[in-house]
């Protein structure tokens, strides 16, 4: 009778069409009476296979991302304005409780990052080096304040204002008094750095 898969999927479809609503009660029905078997079972199942299983989701996800994409994009369309009052609600109670639980394990959390601090050293001191603060490549082991001669806690002042402008000619090398003192008295409207100005 049906021997190709094609048409035995199609039947299939056909009889699933036709008697859908009675194959539903059906299943739900059985579902209500082995509610904790099937559980059971499901949660071993997971357990045994959770490498495979995640293996296989992510494989799913970048085979089908776009689709996944158009459909994330269409369902946040459609409850938009839902997920706006829920979304208040939900962040509210979820930092609520973030806290709380940052609180109870406040130790915890403290030597967890100083470990990472730790472990991704080199890491952290390449970015502040390359991203937050290129600026500072140009202190060496000779560079003093040009204020005061000082050679401990270096600070770089931009004379333009601009953090992004890394030209020498916009850097000035202070100590950390000498700069708080120049900002403070530039503040206060008291020039007392000639010739000096900026950020
Ligand atoms: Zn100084
Ligand atoms: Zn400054």
């Amino acid at each position: 009778m049906v021997r190709n898969p094609e048409n035995l999927r199609e039947w299939r479809r056909r009889y699933y069409q036709k008697n859908k609503n009675k194959i539903k009660k059906e299943c739900n029905e059985y579902y209500q009476n082995n509610k904790e078997k099937m559980r059971k079972a499901h949660h071993s199942y997971y357990q045994k296979n959770k490498k495979k299983i995640i293996e296989r989701g992510k494989e799913y996800y970048w085979k089908n991302i776009e689709k996944k994409k158009k459909y994330d994009k269409n369902y946040r369309e459609k409850n938009r304005e839902k997920k706006l009052g829920y979304d208040k609600d939900y962040r509210k109670e979820n930092i609520k409780r973030i806290r709380k639980y940052y609180q109870k394990n406040k130790e915890k959390y403290k030597e967890y990052s100083k470990e990472y601090y730790q472990k991704n050293k080199d890491w952290f001191a390449q970015y502040r080096m390359e991203k937050a603060y290129p600026y500072r490549k140009i202190l060496d082991s000779e560079s003093v304040c040009e204020l005061c001669y000082n050679k401990q806690k270096l600070i770089i002042h931009h004379i333009d204002k601009n953090h992004k402008n890394n030209d020498r000619n916009n850097l000035r090398i202070f100590c950390r008094s000498c700069h708080t003192g120049f900002h403070n008295s530039e503040r206060a409207k008291m020039p007392i750095c000639v010739g000096l100005e900026g950020d």
